[in-house]
């Protein structure tokens, strides 16, 4: 996602963090709640880290790395996500040790984790683990829509931002892509995110299956209706 769409789809975390960028104020460690333009957040802010033509704090969005970046493909930014439901510890510490056994110092390294809260506690101290060394340039971003399911420790060492569903501006989308507004609203409201809207969108077997619903709870109003009439007869 470029930035243009990401300042359209969450103004006012767009505003706060290009403020972060001009005052050089980048934590180390973020969360983000919320997975409403918050991977695409964590992805804007590596790009401005690793662009080589800023404009101003901004990326270009035009040079290598930002397009590398953009497709998942730096080698610098590494996009975690769990596999089976689950963010292996193992996978982390395997992370953590090729960052520092290179012995890089002073090399800008991030780390996006989707669905942070399925990380194990040590997973997720290794990683904090790292981001406290004095020399540290490694950035961290926890992306999670379940707050209340994060670590503590994961909780009070990083910074908090909202990402809260744009249900309107998912619906639009939507709409652009092709949906009747019935399906685009039903859709924007049963996401968790727009790459999860995005994807359904496109699946015959979810209209299947929501077709499929309709008709089952159709089906069983009129049976409710029957019962209570018979009641009440
Ligand atoms: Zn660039």
């Amino acid at each position: 996602m470029k930035q243009e769409q990401l300042k359209a789809w969450q103004p006012d975390q767009f505003d706060r963090f290009v403020r972060i960028l001009e005052q050089d104020q980048l934590n180390h460690a973020y969360l983000f709640s919320g997975f409403f333009g918050s991977l695409e957040m964590a992805q804007f802010l590596a790009k401005s880290l690793f662009c080589t033509d800023k404009v101003g704090v901004l990326p270009c969005e035009k040079c290598r790395n930002c397009k590398l970046i953009e497709q998942e493909e730096f080698p610098d930014v590494t996009l975690i996500k769990p596999v089976n439901q689950v963010i292996k510890t193992e996978r982390i510490r395997e992370l953590v040790g090729q960052f520092s056994q290179a012995g890089i110092e002073s090399q800008q390294q991030v780390f996006i984790i989707e669905q942070a809260e399925k990380m194990h506690p040590n997973a997720a101290n290794s990683l904090l683990k790292v981001i406290e060394e004095p020399q540290s340039e490694v950035y961290i971003f926890f992306l999670t829509s379940d707050e209340e399911k994060m670590l503590p420790t994961i909780r009070s060492r990083t910074q908090i931002f909202h990402f809260k569903k744009q249900e309107e501006k998912l619906i639009l989308l939507l709409e652009q892509m092709g949906l009747v507004k019935k399906k685009a609203t039903l859709l924007a409201q049963f996401s968790q995110s727009r790459i999860e809207a995005e994807k359904l969108a496109n699946q015959a077997s979810f209209w299947t299956l929501v077709d499929e619903s309709e008709r089952l709870l159709t089906r069983l109003l009129a049976k409710k209706k029957k019962v209570i009439s018979k009641l009440l007869n």
